[in-house]
């Protein structure tokens, strides 16, 4: 069983030898003869932008760059949005056995620190509309009513809670630079180019919010217990999720096009109430709409962290966002397409986008787009010069596929 404890376990993770957890099959990708190679990159961190040092961004833009009125005066590449490890918790009564194993956890920064980022804010933690419990419960032992039933015992949590489990500290920042990814030889030895004191640091703070959580709102009637072990959703000896959420990766930045030389989508292009909004239906292979929900980085001694804290807004003031194809293409390379969130997009507009119909929106339009070039478009069409009067094919070919690419 992996042990829930990723800053230790990523060499194992990474290594392409099988061991007593991992199972591992090595796939050597290769062209037909004759044949271009088409690849695309899902990952949630852009692992082969990062690996193979395709241009991207990392962190804030400053507004002087992107125009946009809520980004920063400067740019900071380490601030990238909180990441999260989810751990479950239950409605059960163990004797104190899960608070006994946190009890002792000896964290880099004291218990104290850690605690004073938990809260729950304004919001019950059993009972009434929009309790705590109910938020992510994934266990209803009575199937009662979602939003506003009262949880029982048996019941069970995933915590992905803002003022808990969330990391925003970038001391150090999750993703190693260019440089860094050089000096620890991750060029010849891929290890995510993650940053393991920061994935350590995460899962101490996932634990002390789990063991904070059962301190202080554990009641005899809602007697709360870290699932762990073979018997945890999540089939990790800690608890904790085999690796974290991480909203923010590496972003591309995207081929020339509607009047940038670099062409990245941003906050003018998705505000309602902004000025400098594109229309990129010309070139769109997908669409989303989502509120710009930023969850910010901070430095521990609070620091000016450089973050677009005065960005985000509620769904109702963004517009539908049509993402065009020049986004998933990256300068310099022509036959790589981004399908997930590295695509070419800044840190706000990455705000949008880092959501779940987001990701499967833009992963089932690389995926087609690449289908079409392989069986539909005219021959040898290479990706990255995809003719304007080829769109409508190739949005044609997207809707017989059961795509949107418009709203
Ligand atoms: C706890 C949590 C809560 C969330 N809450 C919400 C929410 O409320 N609303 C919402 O819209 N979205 C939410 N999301 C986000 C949503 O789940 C994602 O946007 C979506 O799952 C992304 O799907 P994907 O297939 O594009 O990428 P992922 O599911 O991230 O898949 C990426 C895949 O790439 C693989 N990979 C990585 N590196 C490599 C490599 N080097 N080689 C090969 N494979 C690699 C990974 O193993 C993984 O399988 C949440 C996510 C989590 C984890």
């Amino acid at each position: 069983m992996p042990e829930g404890w990723f800053s230790r376990e990523l060499g194992r993770w990474y290594s392409w030898q099988t061991d007593d957890v991992f199972t591992k099959q090595a796939l050597r990708l290769h062209p037909r003869p004759g044949k271009p190679l088409l690849v695309i990159d899902a990952s949630d961190t852009g692992e082969l932008v990062g690996w193979a040092n395709i241009p991207h961004h990392l962190g804030t833009e400053a507004t002087a760059v992107t125009g946009e009125p809520n980004a920063p005066i400067n740019a900071n590449p380490d601030c990238l949005q909180a990441f999260t490890y989810p751990f479950v918790l239950a409605l059960h009564n163990d004797q104190g056995r899960s608070s006994k194993v946190l009890a002792r956890l000896q964290p880099d920064y004291s218990r104290r620190e850690h605690q004073r980022e938990f809260s729950l804010k304004h919001y019950p933690m059993f009972q009434g509309a929009h309790n705590f419990f109910n938020y992510r419960r994934i266990v209803s032992t009575s199937r009662n009513n979602p939003f506003y039933g009262t949880s029982t015992l048996g019941d069970m949590t995933i915590v992905n809670w803002n003022c808990g489990n969330d990391w925003t500290w970038m001391n150090p920042p999750l993703l190693l630079n260019e440089p860094q990814i050089d000096a620890t030889g991750q060029r010849q030895n891929w290890k995510g180019g993650l940053a393991t004191i920061a994935l350590r640091s995460a899962q101490e703070h996932a634990l002390l919010f789990a063991e904070w959580l059962m301190k202080t709102q554990s009641k005899p009637t809602f007697p709360l217990m870290l699932m762990t072990g073979s018997q945890s959703p999540l089939g990790t000896t800690s608890g904790l999720s085999m690796v974290p959420y991480i909203r923010e990766g590496r972003r591309i930045v995207g081929r020339s096009a509607y009047g940038q030389r670099e062409f990245m989508i941003r906050e003018q292009d998705l505000r309602k109430d902004l000025s400098g909004g594109r229309d990129f239906s010309r070139t769109a292979i997908a669409v989303t709409h989502y509120a710009i929900d930023l969850h910010g980085c901070r430095y521990r001694n609070w620091q000016p962290s450089d973050e677009a804290t005065s960005a985000p807004v509620r769904e109702t003031n963004i517009r539908p966002l049509q993402i065009p194809l020049e986004s998933l293409i990256p300068q310099g390379v022509n036959n790589l397409l981004i399908g997930g969130k590295s695509l070419a997009v800044t840190h706000i507009a990455d705000a949008v986008t880092r959501t779940h119909y987001s990701e499967w929106s833009i992963g089932a339009a690389a995926g087609a787009t690449a289908g079409w070039l392989t069986t539909q478009a005219p021959r040898n069409l290479p990706l990255a010069d995809i003719p304007k009067r080829s769109m409508p094919a190739l949005q044609r070919y997207l809707t017989d596929q059961g795509l949107r690419w418009r709203w």
